[in-house]
């Protein structure tokens, strides 16, 4: 069993410089590839950094160079660099598309996103590779091998939603930054971050879904007491389109002024949505109350609460007796 561990991980290490020589060496890669990443603002030492790759748009380019390089095509199905035909054989999971390899915490490769070229919507704008027994998404936070030092350095961590917005601020310099991927975070990953950090800012995109995915998700950093900051970029940006756009010094400066207290950032998004519904008001405190409930700290427990209270105009006895209705609740 562990040899097939290993064996995977060969494979996938292999696949990562596959890719990276297609990028780089290849004029198919040169010309789609390596200018898509030139033209989104990648410098080539981040590209080089970040093992950034490319597929070609071949059916079966990277099988039929994997079989010759002497892999088995059970592990190379496993793995989920190819996708098997009903007749058997197999095609290349990833085809012209630019790739980001996902590194586990040690920096051994584990798998694969791949961005499509296409501006089509019928096209997922991103493919990744599949679980297998050496890629768990939900333990996995992309980045996360570059980062740690500057994570435990700064004492805080940026968490964004994609590969893009990691790469980016590395470019700018912001090192301390893990993507969950796209997904909502789970507790495998916030044991990771709280290896290096209690502090964390969530730099999530400025749209509708990124708003949603803060509140979504966060509850479980404060369970596990972390600090947790919340800042929104403007008009629709992510991390990556806003330092791409207005550059590395105005982003370091936005990103150091504007984060906002998780907790009280809630309260007033829900508190803009109720509006003065006494129904809904009072379903906004239950859930802010809720979330206060989650920290294991008292001291900032009663803290938030007072500062709650004024906020959602509403005494503290009644948000603390409250409080403590829901912890019986829930032992
Ligand atoms: P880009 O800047 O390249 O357009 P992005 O990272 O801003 O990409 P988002 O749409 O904000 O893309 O999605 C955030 C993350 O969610 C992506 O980086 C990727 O990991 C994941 N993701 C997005 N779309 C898909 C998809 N169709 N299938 C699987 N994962 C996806
Ligand atoms: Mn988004
Ligand atoms: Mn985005
Ligand atoms: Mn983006």
């Amino acid at each position: 069993k562990q040899d097939k561990r290993e064996s995977l991980f060969v494979l996938t290490k292999w696949a990562s410089q596959y890719f990276v020589d297609q990028l780089w060496d290849t004029e198919e890669g040169r010309s789609i590839g390596l200018s898509y990443f030139k033209e989104r603002g990648y410098r080539e030492d981040i590209i080089r950094k970040f093992a950034l790759g490319y597929s070609s748009d071949k059916w079966e380019a990277l099988v039929t160079a994997a079989e010759k390089a002497g892999f088995q095509q059970a592990y190379i199905k496993e793995i989920g660099l190819a996708i098997q035909r009903e007749d058997q054989t197999l095609y290349d999971r990833f085809r012209g598309r630019v790739i980001f390899p996902i590194f586990n915490v040690t920096g051994r490769a584990i798998g694969f996103g791949g961005r499509t070229l296409k501006t089509e919507k019928s096209v997922p704008k991103y493919v990744n590779s599949p679980e297998s027994e050496i890629y768990h998404k939900s333990d996995v936070l992309y980045g996360l091998n570059l980062a740690k030092k500057a994570i435990a350095d700064a004492d805080i961590c940026y968490l964004v939603e994609g590969y893009a917005d990691v790469i980016s601020m590395h470019q700018a310099g912001v090192e301390n930054v893990v993507s969950s991927s796209g997904t909502s975070l789970t507790s495998g990953q916030i044991r990771l971050i709280s290896r290096y950090t209690k502090n964390v800012t969530i730099l999530y995109d400025g749209d509708a879904a990124g708003i949603k995915a803060s509140l979504r998700g966060t509850d479980m950093l404060l369970e596990e007491g972390l600090n947790v900051k919340v800042l929104l970029f403007p008009d629709g940006h992510d991390p990556d389109s806003y330092v791409q756009k207005f550059g590395s010094a105005h982003f370091k400066e936005y990103i150091t002024k504007h984060p906002e207290d998780f907790v009280f950032f809630k309260t007033n998004i829900l508190l803009k949505d109720s509006g003065n519904d006494p129904v809904k008001r009072a379903e906004v405190i239950r859930d802010v109350v809720e979330s206060i409930s989650l920290i294991p700290d008292e001291i900032k427990v009663s803290l938030y609460i007072r500062q709650c209270s004024t906020l959602l105009d509403m005494e503290e006895r009644i948000l603390l007796s409250e409080l403590n209705k829901m912890r019986i609740n829930k032992s």
